[in-house]
């Protein structure tokens, strides 16, 4: 819960046609950082990329380390 349909949408396009590899929450944490840029800039989609929003199909818990994540990015850019 949380993010916007906006990211939702664009999560959802880097996991369509792709059968990512599953990743678990230790390796998603090191590329939250990339996932949270390429909500930014959803031009960028790499198999890194697509296996993360996979993982966060799966796991609330990420889920809200990426809106935690989001949510500091968009206080610093104020
Ligand atoms: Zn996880």
């Amino acid at each position: 819960m949380g993010l916007t349909s906006d990211q939702i949408n664009t999560l959802a396009q880097l996991v369509v046609d792709t059968a990512a590899a599953e990743i678990d929450c230790d390796e998603f944490l090191r590329r939250v950082g990339e996932l949270a840029a390429a909500l930014a800039e959803p031009a960028t989609s790499t198999r890194s990329l697509r296996e993360a929003a996979q993982h966060l199909k799966v796991c609330p818990e990420c889920q809200e380390e990426l809106r935690a994540l989001l949510e500091i990015l968009e206080l610093e850019s104020r």
